[in-house]
Parts: C-alpha cells; structure tokens; sequence
C-alpha cells in the first residue's frame, strides 16, 4: 500500500493524477512543478473533447472521460458544440470501421452524408466529403481552467503542490524508488514516484538508464476570425484537407495542422521554439480555411502560436510502472491528445498504484508499457486513416 506519492510535473496529467490519488485515499500527494501549473503543453492545448480514435483504449478513456467535462461545464469552458470527422473516398471504410468499433464501446455517433453535414454546418464546403462522422457529446473546453481544477481538488484533499521545484533526479535504493532529489539538493523521500514531466521525463529516466524514446514536435495554430458572429458549429476534424477547426471565443475559429507527413522536420527543442507560424504555414493554412469554409463572410488571420507535442514512435502514451523499480510509473508522451483523456489517465494510474492493474476491461494496462518500443510492437490503430496520422 503506498504511502507517500510524488507527482514530477504540474501539467494536466500530474494534477489529474494527484486529484485521483487523493481521491482514492491517499492524502500524502506532493505535486513538484519547474516552473508554473499548467505552463507546458497544457497550456497550449486546443481542448478538443471527442471520443474518436482509431485505437480502443484510447477511444474508451475519452468516453470515461467525457462525463467529466459535462459535470464541470463551464467551469473549465467546455462547450458542447458537437464533433465531427469528415473524410474523402479513401478513408471512408476506416471511417466505418472505427465508428463500429467506437459503438462496440458504447460511444455515442452517427455515420452522416454530406447532406447532414451542410445542413450541421451551413459555411462548409462538402462536395469533397464522402462521409463523415457525428458526435453530439463532442466539443472543446480550456485545458489550464481544466489543470487548475484538478489541482484544487486534489488540494481540498491534501495534496500539495509546490511550484518553481524542478527535480533533479529519481532516487532508488536497490530495485525500489525512494524518493526525488530537487535541483537544490533537497531531497524528498516517497514510496512512489510518478514521472508526469511530458517530454522531459526521458530526462529524469535516463539518470536510471531507463531509455524513453521522445521527440518534441511542433505545431502551429491559426485565429481566424470569420467577419461575423458564428453560431454554435461543431469542431471539425478534416481529414481532406488535414486541418482541424474549432470555435474560439464569438466569431473567431482555431485551426490547427493535421497534416503530419513531415513530421520529423518539426522535431525541436521545447524549451527553445518559434511560438509563431512561420508565413509558409500562414499561406498554407488560411488556403485550406478558405476551401473549407467559404461560407465565411470576411475571413482573416488575426494571429498565430505554436506548442509542442511529446510525441513517442506511435504517438501514443505511455502510462506503466518502468524500469524494473518498484514504484515508479512513468505517464507521458500523449502526442497531443492528452487533454481529453486526462481525467481517465489520472484513473488508470491510480488503478496501478493501488490495484496494481487497471480494473476497466476497455482499458487494459499492457496497451500503455514502455516495453512495446523496444520489443518492436507498437500500439497502432487497427483501422488507420490514410494520410491522416493524427487519428491513432
Ligand atoms: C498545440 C497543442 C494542442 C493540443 N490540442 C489538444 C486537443 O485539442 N485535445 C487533446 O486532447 N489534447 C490536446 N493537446 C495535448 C494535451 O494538451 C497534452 O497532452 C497535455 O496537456 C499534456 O499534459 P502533461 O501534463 O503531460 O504535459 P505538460 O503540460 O507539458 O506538463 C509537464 C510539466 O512537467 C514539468 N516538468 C518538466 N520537467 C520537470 C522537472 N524536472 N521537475 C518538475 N517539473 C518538471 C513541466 O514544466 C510541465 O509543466 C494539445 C497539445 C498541444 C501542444
């Protein structure tokens, strides 16, 4: 039974963690943050809540999760608007099959036409969408109100989270973890220790020589405020053009890249990036708005940022106890997609820490080791999309 949990990391994933630790009883959670809460990738996150994904586990915690954001509604700005995923030709079997599997699931969606999508969404340009997809319990909300939040529950029930503390290493005592040493030498004993540091966990592993394949990718974002008020229109995964689009404050829309071919030219270093689209991407962007949506009366780019993905081989997470040291569980590498799984994460790894395994049968445990990169087996979709690598 554990006693004393350290969380390395204030990002969405390690106050989701300390909020579901203290809520299964375990009062003595410290959260230990470099910097400030919610000031890595969570503070860059789109938001957008959806529940499909081409892999099963990771389409079930979105639906566990979903629930969460209903109950905090505006509390952390969600808004329903609905979610759909457009595709041409090519992808309309993975299309099908993926929504087969996501209603196996119990996933609330429809498979809908053109003629259903124009009449959801009046701006949008369809002649090129052969099918698409529909989730009415879809939408998008704000990813630091989300933290914050965690946080504060987690603090109602004994956590505490100390801010400008960066860790310096994991201590270990033969196969056990023992605790974390603070760059300023202090050190702070617990009998467990969880590594939710994003891209900078690989870091703190690697003092254990415990190799955690990481890359830092880029991604760059797009305001684009329409000329008018926009009524409430479902966020929008492209899978034609590559983009996805969503509502942002009255008459503004967010896009964002989906379109990964390149990724490894946009590796880089994330604590040292551009945190603005480069004119190409602008030029390349604002094309594929206006395709989509020429519905739009006076469009233009009000400004632009980027942020960074942690991003693992398959791009999929890695939430598992590592390295052979009892006690230590590593919970990273969500690729851009950890927002709306978040409240599941936090589920799942305090199934770990006290069960020892997870205890929802859609979610299974092994799905998330760190042992599938080596052994060659990657977690990948049964269904992918072609040229849409986003959906994993
Ligand atoms: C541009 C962008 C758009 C996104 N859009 C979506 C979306 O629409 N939907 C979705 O589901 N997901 C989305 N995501 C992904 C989601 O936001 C992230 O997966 C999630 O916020 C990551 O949370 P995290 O806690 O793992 O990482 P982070 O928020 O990066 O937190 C890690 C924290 O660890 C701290 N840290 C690092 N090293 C140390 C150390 N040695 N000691 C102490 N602290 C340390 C860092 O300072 C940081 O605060 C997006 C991400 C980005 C970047």
């Amino acid at each position: 039974m554990a006693r004393k949990a350290v969380v390395v990391g204030g990002g969405l994933i390690g106050l989701s963690i300390a909020r579901a630790l203290t809520q299964r009883g375990l009062t003595d959670v410290l959260v230990l943050e470099r910097h400030q809460l919610a000031g890595g990738g969570t503070g860059k996150s789109s938001g957008i809540v959806r529940a499909h994904y081409g892999v099963p586990s990771i389409a079930a915690m979105a639906w566990r999760s979903m629930p969460v954001f209903e109950q905090l509604g505006d509390q952390v700005g969600f808004r329903q608007v609905g979610y759909t995923v457009i595709v041409g030709e090519e992808n309309v079997e993975p299309l099908k099959a993926n929504t087969a599997v996501h209603r196996s699931l119990g996933i609330d969606v429809d498979l809908i036409d053109s003629d259903q999508l124009a009449r959801l969404w009046p701006m949008m340009e369809v002649g090129d969408v052969a099918l698409a997809s529909y989730e009415p319990r879809g939408g998008f909300a704000d990813a630091t109100q989300l933290a914050l939040h965690f946080g504060q529950m987690a603090r109602e029930q004994g956590a505490r989270i100390r801010q400008n503390t960066p860790v310096a290493r994991i201590r270990t005592e033969g196969d056990k973890v023992t605790g974390v040493e603070l760059e300023g030498g202090e050190v702070v004993a617990a009998d467990v220790v969880i590594v939710a540091s994003g891209w900078w966990s690989a870091k703190l592993l690697s003092g254990l020589g415990i190799d955690f394949p990481i890359e830092a990718y880029r991604s760059e974002l797009l305001i684009v405020d329409a000329g008018e008020p926009l009524p409430n229109l479902p966020v929008v995964s492209d899978l034609v053009s590559l983009q996805y689009c969503r509502l942002e404050g009255a008459g503004q829309f967010l896009v964002g890249n989906s379109d990964h071919a390149d990724f490894q030219k946009k590796f880089v270093d994330p604590d040292n990036y551009s945190n603005i689209a480069s004119e190409a991407s602008v030029e390349k962007y604002a094309e594929k708005v206006m395709h989509r949506f020429p519905g739009f009366p006076n469009p233009s780019v009000t400004h632009t940022y980027a942020g960074v993905y942690d991003v693992p081989p398959d791009w999929n997470p890695v939430i598992a106890p590592v390295g052979g040291v009892d006690g230590l569980i590593l919970c990273a590498g969500f690729a851009g997609h950890g927002f709306k799984i978040s409240p599941a994460v936090g589920t799942l790894v305090a199934d770990l820490v006290f069960e020892g395994d997870s205890t929802d049968p859609d979610i299974p445990a092994t799905d998330f080791r760190l042992e599938r990169f080596a052994e060659g087996r990657p977690l990948t979709s049964p269904h992918p999309y072609i040229g849409a690598g986003e959906m994993r």
